[in-house]
């Protein structure tokens, strides 16, 4: 898949989640888009938590392969969330190219 198209299905993505929730204040809508990468950081970390048995009460819960979907899920919810403040422009990952760029260019890269 090229990239301009998995921007333009990040891009639909957006659009789903904002049209299922058309009904909301826009700014409350923002809000819940933002705190909702927040949400899926926190499933990382318990599907680290588990994948490695930290918790003795409950032992090993997840797998690796949850963390990596779970880390998935929070790029994928910021990449969502960029195109909802840009009005889906479906730009996120021409966006995401340059911020790579210049974090190579400062790390010497
Ligand atoms: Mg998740």
């Amino acid at each position: 898949m090229s990239t301009e198209r998995i921007s333009q299905g990040i891009a639909e993505l957006s659009r789903w989640i904002d049209e299922s929730n058309a009904g909301r204040d826009p700014e409350a809508a923002t809000w819940a888009r933002l705190a909702k990468i927040t949400e899926e950081a926190g499933e990382v970390v318990a599907a680290h938590i588990g994948a490695t048995g930290q918790n003795p009460r409950k032992g090993v819960t997840h797998t690796r392969a949850d963390v990596e979907e779970e880390l998935l899920d929070v790029a994928l919810t910021a990449l969502a969330a960029l195109e909802h403040l840009r009005g889906h422009d479906a730009r996120s990952l021409e966006l995401l190219d340059d911020k790579l760029r210049r974090t190579l260019d400062r790390a010497g890269r």
